[in-house]
């Protein structure tokens, strides 16, 4: 521990609501929060001067139960964090409601494979001294109304800061993951007697919100509750908005580097926010992690030093297509496996095996390829599919749990025609196993709102096929038939929403029945192709080693 702490070396300090450091501490949601576990991964691999900063999440996100007719319900994830960290000695106050609340921190230390190390400091306000009401500010992911979502973002911002000044380190660059931990500007404004400029050089803000209505505003009414004697409204008016507190807007007025998380992103970013200049830096995937025992083993044996060098898997074609087909075939009897033990089916590894999950939320039309039952029919008249999905819908988002439920229709109206399960309890070892095990994932958002994306990566890494709509990291990774295929028109198009999704649907089924259903079934060759396009031109580039290198060249250094 005081090679790490006592060094004070750590210049770069990143800040994240959620972050996905192991399938066991349910400190995250989804893709943001596995995107900052793969940012601190890639770090100790790189040996990068990183400290990250979130909060406890004492009782997690949620387990989720779906009963017989996928009706969601959702358990508290209780876990115990003396398990995997320690408490440090350090505290420090934040002013909430002209209240002093008292933050305390855990130490998690992830180790890579390379023996470095990265520290990884989680706040926690559940102190004896705090009334029961504060105790609770960190406990749940997500969770509680907007009061209790701002006295988050204070005690990750302004209590994360505190904290870091407190162990003496001194950080040349804050990085915030989105704009929920903006308020640290405010912090850093304090430190330097509210000279914007200076804040400005240390702070990077990268949002991934690709639409208006999705980024994080609080009404000033409640802001000045819980704010007042610790900051005027008139600071958090001059660089948050005049109208409300929008923590984009805050993030984006104080630092001086600003991305988005993919191209598109970037250029949507930079309409929605005039007047700002916008890098961009395209997501990646931490590849040790993603990549299944089977590939590791065949990168290990052709590809020695891929895990560090993941520029390595350009060089695919060194390893013979028999052993990438039996590396896949023994991924996906693990996942078979697995579904047909939890899940009441009966899948084989020689079906062609179509895989969904991520959150579940309407953006993300998760019943998407059941639009029209009678051409997903005929589909699987001309060669056998089978399907896989998973995902959690928030425990308010309404729609996204009665998404789950349709599914669970469409598989009783599709009985002893297409095999269709569907796996509880999304978490990060399922992703592993669906990422890995499927032949082909699938991906179809509402265009424009996927900022990037990032589960098809994963898929990429092990030989599976994306077929995705052009949104977010797709558009780069796309070649058409070679890397992939495309769901649907390439971007601004002028076609109508309607028209879109009809040219959507087209792609969706003819693209399989006449495309990808008869090279998996009659052209292995090239469907092997086609996997170790996957490899060596998307592995090879989204993958968080690249990421790490931009930011640290284009906004950390
Ligand atoms: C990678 C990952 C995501 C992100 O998936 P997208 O399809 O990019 O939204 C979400 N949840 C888990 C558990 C993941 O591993």
């Amino acid at each position: 521990m005081n090679n790490v702490i006592g060094s004070r070396e750590r210049k770069i300090a990143y800040f994240s609501m959620e972050i996905g450091l192991k399938n066991e501490m349910p400190t995250y949601s989804g893709g943001l929060g596995i995107l900052a576990g793969d940012t601190i991964r890639t770090s100790a691999d790189l040996g990068l001067p990183l400290i990250g900063v979130t909060l406890l999440n004492k009782k997690g996100y949620f387990m989720q139960k779906l009963d017989p007719s996928g009706r969601q319900t959702e358990h508290q994830h209780d876990w115990s964090p003396s398990k995997y960290m320690q408490l440090l000695p350090n505290e420090v106050s934040v002013r909430i409601q002209r209240r002093d609340v008292k933050v305390r921190a855990w130490l998690y230390e992830h180790v890579s494979h390379t023996e470095e190390k990265v520290p990884v400091i989680f706040l926690d306000t559940d102190v004896e001294e705090n009334s029961p009401e504060d105790r609770e500010i960190t406990y749940s992911l997500y969770g509680g109304d907007r009061k209790y979502r701002l006295k988050q973002e204070i005690v990750l911002g302004i209590g994360g800061v505190k904290l870091l000044t407190s162990m003496g380190y001194s950080i040349s660059k804050y990085h915030m993951n989105e704009g929920h931990s903006s308020l640290l500007t405010i912090e850093l404004l304090r430190q330097n007697n509210m000279n914007a400029d200076r804040v400005k050089e240390h702070c990077v803000f990268t949002t991934h919100t690709p639409i208006e209505s999705g980024h994080d505003v609080f009404g000033h009414e409640l802001v000045k509750d819980l704010m007042d004697g610790y900051v005027t409204l008139d600071i958090l008016k001059k660089y948050g908005g005049e109208n409300e507190l929008n923590m984009t807007l805050l993030g984006l007025n104080l630092s001086n580097y600003v991305n988005g998380v993919a191209k598109r992103h970037r250029e949507i970013s930079q309409k929605m926010f005039p007047g700002y200049k916008f890098s961009s830096i395209t997501n990646g995937v931490h590849s040790y992690t993603w990549v299944c025992q089977h590939f590791r083993k065949l990168y290990d044996k052709y590809l020695p030093g891929w895990a560090n060098e993941p520029e390595l898997l350009v060089r695919v074609r060194s390893i013979p297509d028999n052993e990438i087909w039996d590396a896949h075939q023994l991924a996906k009897k693990e996942l078979l496996d697995y579904v047909n033990s939890k899940c009441e089916t009966n899948m084989d590894c020689d079906t062609l095996t179509i895989g969904f999950a991520r959150r579940i939320t309407e953006y993300k039309r998760p019943t998407f390829i059941f639009s029209d039952l009678q051409r997903l029919r005929k589909v699987n008249e001309n060669g056998k599919i089978q399907l896989i999905f998973s995902g959690k819908a928030h425990p308010r988002d309404v729609q996204g749990k009665k998404f789950i439920e349709r599914i669970f229709q469409y598989k009783e109206e599709l009985k002893g025609e297409i095999e269709i399960a569907y796996l509880e309890n999304y978490d990060m070892d399922i992703a592993h196993m669906m990422v890995s095990g499927v032949d082909i994932w699938l991906n179809n958002p509402q265009k424009p709102l996927e900022a990037s994306g990032t589960s098809g990566m994963k898929a990429a890494h092990n030989g599976v096929v994306n077929f995705s709509i052009l949104d977010g990291w797709w558009i780069e990774g796309c070649v058409e038939g070679v890397t992939g295929y495309a769901i649907g028109p390439k971007p601004k198009l002028e076609e109508s929403p309607e028209q879109i999704k009809i040219m959507e649907l087209d792609d969706l089924y003819n693209k399989l029945e006449y495309i990808m259903i008869p090279k998996y079934y009659y052209r292995k060759d090239e469907w092997i192709n086609l996997m170790n396009n996957s490899i060596e031109l998307i592995a090879y580039y989204f993958n968080s080693h690249r990421m790490m290198h931009r930011y640290v060249t284009e906004a950390y250094l």
